[in-house]
């Protein structure tokens, strides 16, 4: 039976797997195929409006349903 210890294999180190490009919500954000700055923005990715290349978004697992957002805290007027 195979286990971890036994397959040689090393741990998955991600210091060194090189560039990674990822789109950041809070910098302005050139296309690596185009280098325009328009963004179609999903849940997941974000999709250059020119192009069509797709960046994954750097805190993308913090979207959806259930999730705890880590923007800005909503401004919410209190009138009464
Ligand atoms: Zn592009």
């Amino acid at each position: 039976m195979l286990t971890s210890n036994t397959t040689g294999r090393k741990a998955f180190d991600p210091a060194v797997r090189g560039y990674h490009a990822v789109y950041r919500e809070d910098a302005v954000n050139h296309c690596p195929g185009c280098g325009r700055t328009h963004w179609l923005i999903g849940r997941m990715l974000a999709e250059c409006g020119f192009c069509g290349t797709a960046l994954p978004l750097s805190d993308g697992y913090f979207r959806g349903a259930g999730s705890v957002h880590r923007g800005r805290p909503a401004i919410v007027s209190r009138a009464a």
